[in-house]
């Protein structure tokens, strides 16, 4: 009796959800001073700060701290912090078998530095992660495959996030592209893309249309629409999320909050959105539930250090009432 219960326990427990994400890691290394220095200056700065970014590794990052068995496929450097990039994956639970090594190129960096009005100056360089390749995307392959969604951006080159989704679409796995940064885009990768997920200045870039409002967003995505995706999601910062899906567009509105730091956002959301798909959830509940994790995650400073677990993400949904249909 005891083993027959044991047994359908197991049989009802939901297996984990599975998200492959082929991206970007980067170290950010914040300076804080005064004010900007001058060319030649040498500065006496306020503070510093060492983070972990990339959108690859946020929303891979975000996805784990959601529950998801999350495998990220990426390049980093031999260097000190390749090595403070693979901690952080294993520190959250992200599978790091494919974080590769690239032994001429440094780990991905941005060096950020912020005057005390809010200013700031940044130097991006992407090192090893220019050098993620098809060949490297076929190295995890098995787990690209045995996901239930794979996600990608545009901070590695073309060809690997190419590669990622033929395999992905021939094996049966969702496909989300979040097109970050903005940049044109290869026809066949729009046609292997099951959801497009730009923000406003990206779908801007995609289709030459001013974007200031849920309705003109719609337009675009129409036009987006056209080129392959099956969804298109425009986020929307404060104002949420436009879902258009078919014929049928929809408004999404994210709950108010008090927001102090909204980098990182778009990451938190889709890394979400990611999670309550791979959950089987419907696709409307998941872009509501995506509102709130992005929103919850302006509430707080930093990237990463920003975003909520799961247990916090699902206390914060309960108190949401969903707004009327
Ligand atoms: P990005 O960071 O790429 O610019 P957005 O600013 O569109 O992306 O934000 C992504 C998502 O985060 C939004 O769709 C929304 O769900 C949430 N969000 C962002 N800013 C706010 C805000 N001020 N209040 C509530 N939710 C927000």
């Amino acid at each position: 009796m005891e083993f027959g219960s044991w047994n359908l326990g197991c049989l009802m427990a939901k297996a984990k959800p599975r998200v492959c994400v082929v991206g970007s890691s980067n170290i950010d290394l914040t300076f804080r001073t005064g004010r900007l220095p001058k060319s030649g200056e040498t500065l006496s700065g306020e503070s510093f700060q060492l983070g972990f970014g990339g959108k690859g590794a946020n929303q891979a990052v975000m996805a784990a701290r959601l529950g998801a068995q999350t495998t990220i496929i990426t390049k980093v450097g031999r260097d000190v912090f390749g090595e403070r990039t693979v901690h952080n994956y294993r520190e959250h639970g992200v599978n790091t078998a494919y974080v590769l090594n690239n032994e001429h190129h440094a780990t991905g960096v941005a060096a950020i530095m912020v005057d005390d009005d809010g200013q700031n100056c940044i130097i991006v360089v992407p090192g090893a992660n220019q050098t993620l390749n098809a060949e490297d995307v076929h190295k995890g392959a098995a787990a690209l495959q045995a996901a239930d969604v794979l996600l990608c951006q545009l901070e590695v080159p073309l060809e690997a996030v190419l590669e990622a989704f033929r395999l992905a679409r021939a094996a049966g796995v969702k496909t989300i592209l979040n097109p970050a940064p903005a940049r044109s885009l290869p026809e066949e990768l729009l046609r292997l893309t099951d959801y497009c997920i730009p923000n406003e200045p990206e779908i801007e870039h995609l289709t030459g249309r001013t974007v200031t409002t849920p309705q003109e967003a719609a337009a675009a995505a129409r036009m987006l629409l056209k080129r392959g995706p099956h969804t298109v999601i425009v986020t929307l910062g404060e104002w949420g999320a436009l879902l258009l899906e078919g014929q049928r567009a929809v408004h999404i509105a994210a709950p108010q909050v008090k927001s102090v730091d909204t980098t990182g956002a778009g990451d938190a959301f889709i890394g979400a959105l990611a999670v309550y798909l791979a959950e089987g959830l419907p696709l409307e509940q998941s872009v509501r539930r995506a509102n709130t994790v992005g929103a919850l995650s302006t509430t707080r400073p930093g990237t990463q250090s920003s975003f909520p677990t799961r247990v916090e993400a699902d206390a914060f949904w309960a108190t949401v009432v969903p707004p009327p249909q």
